[in-house]
């Protein structure tokens, strides 16, 4: 029986944050519509291949923002999607929440309806940052909602924190540190700001209004980080992900590991292990039915896809699991013989099972990567 990992996107925002290029809407006049589309499509994909008879061992609400739907709603996709999939015993079942939609009453009502573990858009503590980015909560929102979660029902949770502000230092980054260190989050997922066309930051930043800082001061905020973490008992498994003992991210971790997944609703992709689909990312058009465009993965395009997810976690690349069976001798030779070159100048470490990035390069794994992929002309 495959194990699959299910994804539900929630596409609705209370307000649009000015960096984000996620699909998502701050209308909700298609709520209603999307929410009967997504168990339609649950319904659909549970009876066709590959998804039939799948196990799944994690449901993830992932958007937007899935704290802001009705409970009802998260509710009764849960119990759609069990009722039509066998569920492992200990299925992770995960909501996405932004600290404004965090009250002890939710806490409680969440987790009557199965969620054991939120992943919680905080990003940071300070209230200059957050109305910069334009996020929906303030600084007491953020602190709030962790004192909320240690004394609530669901004790296992995930922080998303972000470096590279505008405006931040090395200081004030160790300043958030320190004051996340009060509550140690199970899992922390740090990511630095990147600016996306077609968002407010893109524009702000290249018409002069909102600078970065220098990319001097985001590496040694990565390493602070670093530093930071190991300091508190956290493994840093992937560039930007961090977990207390036995805290992984089970629906990352099945990601990364090349595991087939199902993603329901708009803008969600899927994956089987060599074909890919998406759904289109218009709400509309979704509740209407549209098409589900797919492609089949190369062996090329799955070499380069699994050097570019296995590299950027502490496991790194295994010859023996993630060579694509059947992928020709003579480009994998290439593969080598680039790694072999990446590790004489120290941006590589091998050993006889595979070879990995050292962490202090994980922020420049990106480059590194680039030179091991396989052109795909080159079949
Ligand atoms: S809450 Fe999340 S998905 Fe919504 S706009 Fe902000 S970053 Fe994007």
């Amino acid at each position: 029986m495959n194990t699959t990992t299910l994804y539900l996107h929630i596409p609705y925002c209370k307000q649009a944050c000015h960096y984000c290029d996620f699909h998502f809407s701050t209308q909700r006049s298609t709520e209603a519509a999307v929410v009967k589309a997504m168990h339609a499509e649950l319904a659909k994909r549970a009876q066709q291949e590959p998804w039939k008879g799948s196990r799944i061992n994690s449901l993830y609400f992932g958007g937007g923002t899935p704290s802001f739907l009705a409970v009802a709603d998260l509710a009764q996709l849960i119990a759609k999607a069990q009722a039509l999939f066998s569920f492992n015993t200990a299925a992770e079942i995960t909501l996405e929440a932004n600290p404004d939609d965090i009250t002890p009453e939710n806490l409680e009502t969440w987790h009557s309806i199965g969620i054991t573990r939120l992943s919680i858009g905080l990003q940071s503590f300070n209230n200059r940052e957050l109305q910069s980015m334009n996020r929906a909560h303030d600084a007491s929102h953020s602190v709030q909602c962790l004192e909320w979660i240690a004394d609530g029902p669901i004790r296992n949770y995930s922080v998303d924190f972000m470096y590279g502000i505008p405006g931040s230092t090395v200081e004030s980054w160790t300043r958030q540190l320190d004051q996340l260190a009060t509550y140690l989050p199970p899992h922390l997922s740090c990511y630095a700001l990147t600016v996306e066309e077609k968002t407010v930051l893109y524009h702000n930043v290249r018409s002069g209004k909102t600078t970065l800082p220098s990319d001097e001061v985001i590496v040694a905020q990565f390493e602070a980080l670093r530093a930071w973490a190991s300091e508190q008992g956290y493994t840093h498994y992937e560039l930007s992900n961090f977990a207390q003992p036995d805290k992984y991210s089970r629906h990352n971790s099945h990601y990364w590991s090349g595991q087939p997944y199902l993603g329901i609703g708009p803008g969600a992709h899927s994956f089987c292990g060599k074909k890919r689909w998406w759904n289109v990312s218009n709400n509309t058009l979704y509740a209407q039915g549209a098409e589900v465009p797919s492609e089949e993965l190369t062996l090329i395009d799955l070499l380069n896809e699994r050097l570019m997810v296995r590299l950027r976690t502490a496991k790194g690349f295994l010859w023996e699991s993630d060579v694509p069976f059947g992928m020709d001798p003579t480009l994998l030779e290439h593969v080598r013989q680039s790694v072999k070159k990446s590790e004489a100048i120290g941006l590589l470490k091998c050993s006889e099972k595979g070879f990995t990035i050292p962490p202090e390069y994980w922020m420049q794994s990106d480059a590194i990567i680039a030179e091991l992929f396989i052109s795909p002309d080159a079949d």
